[in-house]
């Protein structure tokens, strides 16, 4: 019997438990390639799976792990051969099919991204569910017609995976980006990323006016709640927030005065169903749009098997910029 290393989450009498252990190849699901996983990554989300605090994981036992990044060992899909390398970012990884946190996935074809020229395995996990989401926000906030000469942008969970990202790629953009992070400590790392300017969250959580004051062109929010709501009332006419995360809560206390009498949009953003040509074009975009320097300054690589112990800390609002996991 072929086995490899896993993280297997499975059912428990409260909840859900997590460990390393070795997964049987027999209980590899279905799909057309076979990836030798090199790298994966810890996103809020993994957190949530890997500790239980939210139903992430449908499925049991499942492998943890929403992003890989590794080399084709096997393919029936005309696309792939034996030797490509290969990104994949969620489509239910970890979630409601076997995941990353493992030696071995097998996934669909269709799922699957070719790592762009100058992008190795570790840096695709660098950027990870969390960087890629980040340059699908800068694009539709592109797509709106959002440029650097509009006027700053907002970021929030500055100092987190997207935050992070977000700020590197819009400053090399040329964008004024306004970075606003609840640890000031935080304040030097995220103007070495290009933050022209670093506030507190705080003031992001004061009871929302229906508009108040412009202050920015747009942002990308992963934190939702009082703080998105906060986003939208100060956004300039016309302008556009995206919106992917919900750090602070999935509520939203907004009303609809920014969009009505000051044409603001509210673009929502989703990494996991992504259509692949969108998806292409965002790791083309990250590949140009990057700066390598930046993204080593922040990760943080762990092994295998730390990735357990790193859940909590992930939703404790501890981790910094990004942690890739190192799998082989
Ligand atoms: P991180 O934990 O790395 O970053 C989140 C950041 O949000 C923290 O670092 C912190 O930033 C801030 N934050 C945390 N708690 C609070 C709080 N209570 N109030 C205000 N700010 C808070 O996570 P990721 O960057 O990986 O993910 C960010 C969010 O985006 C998550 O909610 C995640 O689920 C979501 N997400 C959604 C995706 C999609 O497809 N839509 C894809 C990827 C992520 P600071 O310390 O700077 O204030």
């Amino acid at each position: 019997m072929a086995t490899f290393k896993a993280i297997r989450i499975d059912k428990a009498d409260k909840g859900t438990t997590a460990a390393l252990t070795q997964f049987d190849d027999a209980e590899l699901m279905d799909g057309d390639v076979t990836v030798r996983v090199e790298w994966s990554t810890l996103n809020y989300k993994d957190g949530l799976a890997l500790t239980g605090k939210a139903p992430v994981v449908r499925r049991f036992p499942m492998i943890a792990g929403i992003d890989l990044a590794g080399t084709v060992e096997q393919s029936s899909h005309p696309d792939w051969k034996a030797g490509d390398k290969v990104v994949c970012n969620g489509w239910g990884m970890g979630e409601t099919h076997l995941g990353a946190y493992a030696e071995k996935a097998r996934v669909k074809g269709d799922w699957l991204v070719r790592l762009p020229d100058g992008i190795s395995a570790r840096d695709a996990m660098a950027i990870g569910t969390a960087g890629y989401t980040a340059m699908l926000s800068v694009l539709a906030l592109e797509d709106h017609g959002v440029t650097p000469k509009s006027g700053p942008i907002v970021v929030t969970g500055a100092a987190g995976g997207v935050g992070s990202v977000a700020t590197a790629v819009l400053s090399k953009l040329g964008y004024h980006v306004i970075a606003s992070t609840g640890r000031q400590a935080e304040a030097a790392y995220l103007k070495g990323l290009g933050a022209a300017e670093v506030i507190d969250r705080s003031g992001l959580t004061v009871p929302v006016k229906p508009l108040a004051k412009e202050r920015w062109a747009g942002g990308v929010d992963s934190v939702g709640s009082t703080t998105l709501a906060n986003m939208l009332s100060m956004t300039k006419y016309g302008g556009a927030v995206a919106a992917c995360g919900l750090a602070a809560g999935m509520d939203l206390p907004s009303s609809v005065a920014p969009f009505i009498l000051r044409g603001v949009c509210l673009i929502g953003i989703d990494s996991v169903m992504c259509p692949i040509e969108r998806r292409k074009r965002a790791w083309s975009r990250l590949a140009s749009d990057l700066d390598k320097a930046k993204l080593a300054d922040i990760t943080h690589e762990i092994g295998l098997d730390e990735a357990i112990s790193y859940g909590p800390k992930i939703l404790a609002g501890e981790v910094r910029g990004r942690i890739v996991v190192k799998i082989v």
